[in-house]
């Protein structure tokens, strides 16, 4: 077998059945990444500039408050990143005050309206652009999809892999996406059309039963079933959940509980 850097972590994850593996794999190079940024990374000047620039996610900026101790790096990081969107803002918003403030005569009306118009729309477009710009979601992103890569390769060569997937507990809709994106890539190989027919399987199989989990968890409430047992229905919300949307209630296995 070919063993690259991104073959143990993978086999790792899909060797554990608590839920999506590539969730878990996310979770990691989320974590890395993180403490990463709140390292000592976060004072080397090409780095600082890139978080000016770029900046956090809502996810990635509420994780760095409440997850590291010491606000003081968190504190220049946002002071210097708020001051780069600022003036950013302030060069369409200059030309926006402009315009807000100029009075027409009736024929110019129309087109005045219009120009504004475009340029609310570009300062909208612009800050909604660099609230979604993200240096962790980047970079998880790009190391994720090689091991996405990683798990279609090994699902081709690796004898064995396929028995960790199809004993897995399947993958969430986002990772899914992913994995499908990677096969469409390429020769579409026999082994590799047999991968998207099992996942595809696995996930509408895994989702029926956490639906009937979920329609016990819902029928619980009629008081004429309180006195009957759970089963596996207490964990059927959250299940459904983190397959609709990736791993966003808890981490840990799944199956245990
Ligand atoms: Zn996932
Ligand atoms: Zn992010």
């Amino acid at each position: 077998m070919r063993y690259s850097i991104d073959t143990i972590p993978v086999l790792d994850a899909f060797g554990k059945p608590t839920g999506c593996p590539f969730c878990t794999l996310y979770e990691k190079l989320e974590t890395e990444s993180l403490d990463h940024y709140m390292g000592d990374s976060k004072m080397e000047p090409g780095v600082r500039i890139a978080m000016n620039e770029t900046g956090f996610c809502a996810r990635h900026f509420a994780r760095m408050y409440n997850d590291y101790e010491g606000r003081l790096g968190l504190a220049l990081i946002v002071d210097t990143h708020t001051r780069h969107r600022m003036g950013r803002m302030q060069k369409n918003a200059d030309a926006l005050l402009g315009l807000c403030a100029r009075e027409d005569g009736f024929f110019d009306r129309a087109r005045s309206a219009q120009t504004l118009g475009a340029q609310l729309n570009e300062l909208a477009r612009q800050i909604r652009a660099d609230d979604g710009s993200c240096m962790v979601c980047r970079r998880v992103d790009t190391h994720l999809r090689r091991y996405v890569e990683t798990a279609v390769y090994l699902w081709e060569h690796e004898a064995g892999f396929d028995r960790l997937l199809r004993e897995g507990d399947g993958l969430c809709l986002k990772h899914t996406a992913d994995l499908l994106e990677v096969c469409a890539k390429g020769i579409l190989s026999a082994k590799k059309r047999a991968l998207i027919a099992q996942v595809l399987t696995m996930q509408q199989e895994k989702m029926t039963v956490e639906l009937e989990d979920l329609g016990w968890f819902i029928r619980k409430f009629d008081y004429r079933n309180k006195e009957k047992p759970w089963g596996q229905a207490k964990t059927a919300l959250p299940r459904v959940l983190n397959r609709l949307k990736g791993r966003i209630l808890y981490s840990g296995s799944e199956s245990s509980q």
